[in-house]
């Protein structure tokens, strides 16, 4: 096993032994270059490559919408977000898990804070300042990068060793033999399956089924849902955003799941921080049998029994839609959602409608395309690989990063696996190599 120091968690034991093996990471995102920053600690020659001209795009885009780093629940919390993973992803996120993130953007300059939710978040929201101060620590270590540079495979033939293959084409379009590249350990980490143009477009799949590598389909996770509007809620309130809902759907023992949040209207569906919270339970429900109900609480701070109470006081001529809006706050694209999923026939009689606005059905369709999900579930599959994450096919081939078979909601849990299992798998490699 690597010597690491429990006192010093970033920082792997150097090795003389090690400084003249070469190690190449195929894969620019956080797995990598958390990979990138253990295995050049380690004295090694490092080599970084990247599809796309630059390295962290992905990365970068989070920043967009405020880059939420990790979260500051407590570890035993923590683990249980990655569902039926949590056990497998433990030894990796408590070598290097939400405490060493912090450390890690703190190690960078990037002070952070634990918002309202418990995320955490750099202090400017900002991913870009880390990235720049990222890459450029790496680079100053002496880590080699490699841009426009596709992995397509290796040299399988007999006399080849172990040769990776890569195609520069992207530079140098008159070039069409592929370039050979040699290593001593190298690692995969492609990201998952959506925002294919920020790099990682899942491309790497057939590459590894040939080579026989245990792969279960990608499939979109923190996605949008499609939904059947009629013309009338979708021209009026697509964009609308319903706050203080509960969703409830069935986990894959048909137990149901029920959380409260946000989230938005679309054109085509749903979308929105409640709706990728159930993305899980929805998606896997519409594998069995689609379309699938879910149910809303419209209401979810007063009982049914308030709601009946309520409801039932004299209405001196107003129409429900005026009862609904002065009693109850039920008005705008609630109260349109409402009139879109319950039958016409439940307003006419109070503690039908009560009923409907504590569970108002409402029916998914499909799920919006992977292209479009915030992160993809499936991947290289946990048999695929050892406890150092070292392909069991492929000896001397290790994977990180989203690219393995785990999911997990959003709220700093993505970036948070991705660090993990880079880290963890660059821990394998330089033993590995050492051997
Ligand atoms: C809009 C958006 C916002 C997000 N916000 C957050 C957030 O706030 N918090 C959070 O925790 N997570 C967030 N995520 C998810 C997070 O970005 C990913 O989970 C994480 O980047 C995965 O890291 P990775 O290193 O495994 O892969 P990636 O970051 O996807 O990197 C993979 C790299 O591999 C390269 N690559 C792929 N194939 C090849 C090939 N054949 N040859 C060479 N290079 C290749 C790609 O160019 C890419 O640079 C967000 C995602 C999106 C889309």
């Amino acid at each position: 096993m690597l010597g690491i120091d429990p006192h010093r968690r970033m920082h792997p034991i150097y090795s003389p032994s090690t400084s003249a093996k070469k190690v190449i990471i195929v894969g620019g995102g956080p797995a990598g270059l958390m990979a990138a920053e253990v295995l050049i600690k380690a004295g090694l020659q490092v080599h970084l490559y990247d599809a796309k001209a630059s390295v962290g795009r992905k990365f970068l885009i989070a920043g967009k919408g405020g880059m939420n780093l990790t979260h500051s629940e407590p570890l035993a919390e923590f683990l249980l977000r990655y569902y039926d993973k949590s056990t497998w992803l433990a030894p990796m996120l408590q070598q290097f898990g939400p405490a060493q993130m912090r450390d890690w953007a703190k190690g960078l300059g990037v002070e952070t804070f634990v918002g309202s939710s418990g995320r955490v978040f750099p202090l400017d929201m900002k991913a870009a300042p880390l990235l720049r101060a990222w890459v450029r620590r790496l680079r100053h270590a002496g880590v080699v990068f490699h841009t426009q540079a596709r992995w397509i495979g290796w040299d399988t033939s007999a006399s080849a060793g172990r040769q990776a293959l890569f195609s520069f084409a992207e530079t140098a379009r008159h070039e069409s033999e592929p370039t050979h590249v040699s290593y001593d350990a190298m690692l995969l980490a492609l990201g998952g399956g959506s925002w294919a143009k920020l790099g990682s477009d899942g491309q790497w799949q057939s590459i590894l089924r040939e080579a026989g590598v245990d792969i279960s389909p990608l499939e979109p996770a923190n996605c949008g849902f499609e939904v059947a509007w009629t013309e009338h809620l979708r021209s009026r309130f697509a964009g609308e955003p319903l706050k203080q809902v509960t969703l409830e759907c069935v986990d894959d023992e048909g137990k149901p799941v029920a959380r409260k949040g946000e989230f938005v209207i679309t054109e085509r569906g749903v979308e929105g921080s409640l709706i990728y919270a159930q993305s899980r339970w929805i998606r896997r429900a519409l594998v069995k049998s689609a379309p699938v109900t879910v149910y809303l609480d419209l209401a979810p701070d007063l009982s049914a029994e308030k709601l009946a109470q309520v409801l039932a006081k004299p209405s001196r001529g107003k129409s429900i839609a005026s009862v609904l809006k002065s009693r109850l706050g039920i008005q705008g694209v609630r109260a349109a959602l409402l009139r879109e999923c319950a039958p016409a026939s439940a307003f006419t009689q109070p503690q039908s409608l009560v009923s409907y606005i504590k569970r108002l059905p409402l029916q998914i369709a499909r799920t919006h395309p992977i292209d479009e999900a915030i992160s993809s579930a499936g991947g290289v599959t946990v048999n695929a690989v050892n406890e150092q994450l070292m392909l069991h096919k492929l000896p001397g081939v290790f994977c990180a990063g989203e690219m393995l078979d785990w999911e997990a909601p959003t709220g700093g849990y993505l970036f948070t696996a991705s660090f993990a299992t880079g880290y963890a798998a660059a821990c394998g490699m330089i033993d590995y190599v050492k051997s």
